[in-house]
């Protein structure tokens, strides 16, 4: 049966060369088994019969049976002409209309006679019409013996064009189950198949191609996601143990000096229980001998910093370096000011390396960096340059992981026999089940619990014509000792005209909020490094009101005496952009607002992520509404998007179907890890061919 199903595509009957070769082009079917494994993306359901009063604009094909009592040809502009039929059923009356092929169409049309209609229709005033239907006699309508769901195979304009239509997919398939029998051999474990009620492999397959019902097709999906998350999930895992297996790390056994110092007498504040578990977790990764790769996830403000300092002690403690590289150089800065507060009390030498590091200051870092005296250093991109070379880097801190490509991360790697352990942190809430898949094998660890005492910032949306109320709410705020930030987009397309906006934006809030009572910052950019440093220290130091600035601020910032945060233009932005500049404010012991404003023209994408933001600060909440939106592609970045290539499962529309899957894949793992037992034959054999192709390993480091 195997072999059979390996038999090249162009020998199947109805195909041959021609077909096989656009098959292969357009469709990436090769074998009979391509085939067999390309499903429709949808189904039209003929089991219904719709009223003419039933019907709706812009749905999806429906069929109706009634009759045509009047044929006429309608002429319109110059030349035109048009064949218009009159349909009608016991609730109302509708037309039918040609636009091609009038006499063929004309001579087949019978009046009086009950038939049934199939297609799309659309409105036109009041009436509705369907143009080029599908029309059979009931009487023939009865005994066509279609299957009573109809699949829709993807297609390609080439496809359609060379008369490869739906129709011949569908003969094709099921002159393919003719010459094969269906023998499709079970995939699954007898023992999984009974637990979940799962149908057999080859009933799955059959109601796929040809269901004869909404009901079995569900049964046959249902085993077919399942099955392929549940091959994906045991690759993933079995990667992940593999690289504990073989990737050596560098054992860090000892938790001592400087960790323990630090612990006891210099701790800022009292850790959450979040931050304590996750500390846990990154220590035993680190005690072990296998290298770590841990994404740590936690929303805006939960504190990832004293955790990846911590972690950085017990590098520290066990005679290695540790670095932390973050996206921009304000970021960079920051991260630098606050560990050096930090890291002041230890007698440990913490230095930064950025883009605008002046030469004789880089000589030394590279200097001490080879030598080991220089025990931390923090930067941007800087640190993969090849000068920067490490003594014995011993940890690794990458903060905001999305804006680092794979290829950067593993450029730290090379620098080492031995690779640095590695912690990627973001304030990007993934949810976990489909962060688990994506980036399938990090370990993750996740701080769900906010410090106390922050009090949840206040959200609301406001559109533009209201805005001398808010700038009236905004004096007060500054009357109060209060900071204020005003955010305008930057979307890289349009760069000139945001430029414009921002700047427009800065002349009027200047205009409003005149000096000498009030004073204004500015970022954006297009400023050097130096003068961003400065704005941010003028505003971070209270010397300026209000900081009117462009997505820059988006990431890291820390101005804990900031309550407010404006957001203009706030329909342009993503849902996640959106929560992370308002973590903007909400970081000292002050109530902190977020306004959103808009105009009144708002697309209903845009309506549902304002009131997403207006009624959670929850950010697994926020992203579980993006992906809604915007699908998992999106939410990860260009770089992650269609690397698992799924044939019919979709993580955002599947996650419970994939958490159950990894569930089953773990718990197989953990009691077969080899799938050495004999009711794992089959699903081995599957594993090793898949392993060969290798198709999803390449999105990760
Ligand atoms: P993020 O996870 O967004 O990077 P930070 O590490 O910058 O968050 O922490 C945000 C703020 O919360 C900082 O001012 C930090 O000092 C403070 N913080 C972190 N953990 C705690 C804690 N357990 N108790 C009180 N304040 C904390
Ligand atoms: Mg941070």
């Amino acid at each position: 049966m195997q072999n059979l199903l390996l038999t090249p595509i162009e020998y199947l009957k109805g195909v041959g060369p021609n077909r096989g070769e656009l098959l292969r082009k357009e469709l990436g079917i090769y074998k009979y088994v391509d085939l067999v494994n390309f499903f429709p993306n949808r189904y039209i359901d003929r089991t219904r019969y719709y009223k003419i009063n039933e019907l709706q604009n812009n749905s999806a094909e429906v069929q109706i049976i009634g009759k045509i009592i009047n044929i006429k040809t309608v002429e319109f502009g110059r030349n035109q002409k048009r064949l218009v039929a009159t349909f009608v059923d016991d609730t109302g009356q509708m037309e039918l209309v040609w636009f091609q092929g009038h006499k063929w169409i004309r001579e087949s049309l019978k009046l009086n006679e009950i038939c049934v209609i199939f297609g799309k229709c659309t409105s036109f005033g009041n009436a509705f019409n369907m143009a080029h239907p599908e029309i059979e006699l009931m009487s023939e309508h009865e005994q066509s013996l279609r299957s009573a769901m109809q699949p829709v195979y993807p297609s390609t304009e080439t496809l359609t064009n060379r008369g490869i239509t739906n129709r011949v997919i569908n003969k094709l398939m099921q002159q393919l189950f003719l010459e094969t029998q269906a023998l499709f051999t079970e995939t699954l474990p007898e023992y999984l198949i009974n637990e979940l009620k799962l149908i057999p492999k080859k009933a799955a397959l059959f109601n796929i191609h040809f269901p004869k019902s909404a009901d079995v097709l569900a049964k046959a999906k249902f085993r077919l996601i399942f099955e392929e998350l549940f091959f994906i999930q045991l690759q993933l895992i079995t990667k992940n143990l593999i690289r504990k297996h073989k990737i050596k790390g560098h054992p860090f056994t000892t938790v001592g000096e400087y960790f323990n110092d630090f612990y006891q007498n210099h701790l800022p504040f009292q850790l959450t229980n979040a931050q304590k578990r996750v500390i846990k977790e990154i220590r035993s990764d680190m005690g072990s001998n296998a290298q770590m790769n841990r994404l740590l996830q936690g929303d805006v403000g939960s504190g990832k910093t004293i955790v990846a300092f911590m972690s950085m002690l017990l590098a520290l403690d066990n005679g290695f370096q540790a670095c932390l590289m973050a996206p921009t150089e304000i970021l960079a800065n920051q991260h630098f000011i606050g560990l050096s507060e930090l890291a002041e009390t230890l007698n440990i030498n913490i230095r930064i390396l950025t883009g605008s590091t002046k030469i004789a200051q880089r000589r030394i870092i590279h200097e001490e960096l080879e030598n080991g005296t220089l025990h931390i250093l923090i930067g941007t991109h800087a640190l993969l340059e090849d000068k920067v070379k490490f003594k014995n880097l011993g940890l690794a801190v990458i903060d905001e992981q999305h804006r680092f490509g794979v290829e950067q991360r593993s450029k730290l790697w090379k620098k080492n026999a031995i690779p640095p352990h590695v912690l990627v942190m973001t304030a990007t809430p993934i949810p976990r089940t489909l962060a688990m898949s994506l980036y399938g094998d990090l370990d993750i660890s996740v701080i769900d619990e906010l410090p106390p005492g922050r009090k949840p910032i206040q959200t609301v949306h406001r559109f533009d014509s209201n805005r001398l109320k808010v700038w009236k709410f905004l004096r007060d705020e500054i009357a109060l000792g209060r900071q204020i930030y005003i955010v305008y987009p930057l979307i890289q397309e349009s760069e000139k005209m945001d430029f414009k906006d921002l700047m427009d934006g800065y002349e009027s809030v200047s205009r409003d909020f005149p000096l000498p009572q009030y004073s204004i910052s500015i970022l954006h950019g297009k400023m050097k490094p130096a003068d961003k440093d400065a704005e941010m220290k003028r505003f971070s130091e209270g010397k300026t009101n209000i900081m009117v600035a462009t997505t820059v601020i988006e990431v890291g910032v820390n101005v804990p005496n900031a309550s407010v945060m404006i957001i203009e233009s706030a329909e342009r932005f993503g849902l996640s952009q959106l929560h992370q500049l308002r973590g903007r404010v909400g970081r000292g012991a002050e109530q902190s607002y977020c306004i959103l404003m808009t105009s009144h023209k708002l697309s209903s994408d845009s309506k549902t992520r304002m009131e997403t933001m207006v009624q959670t600060n929850d950010g697994f909440e926020i992203a579980e509404v993006d992906l809604k939106l915007r699908g998992p592609g999106d939410l990860m970045g260009t770089q992650q998007s269609g690397v698992l290539n799924l044939q019919i499962a979709d993580l955002v529309r599947d996650r419970d179907i994939l958490a159950l899957a990894r569930n089953y894949a773990l718990k197989l793992l953990k009691e077969d890890a080899g799938m050495q037992k004999p009711e794992h034959a089959a699903l081995r054999a599957i594993f090793i061919e898949m392993t060969k192709k290798k198709n999803i390993w390449n999105y990760i480091s």
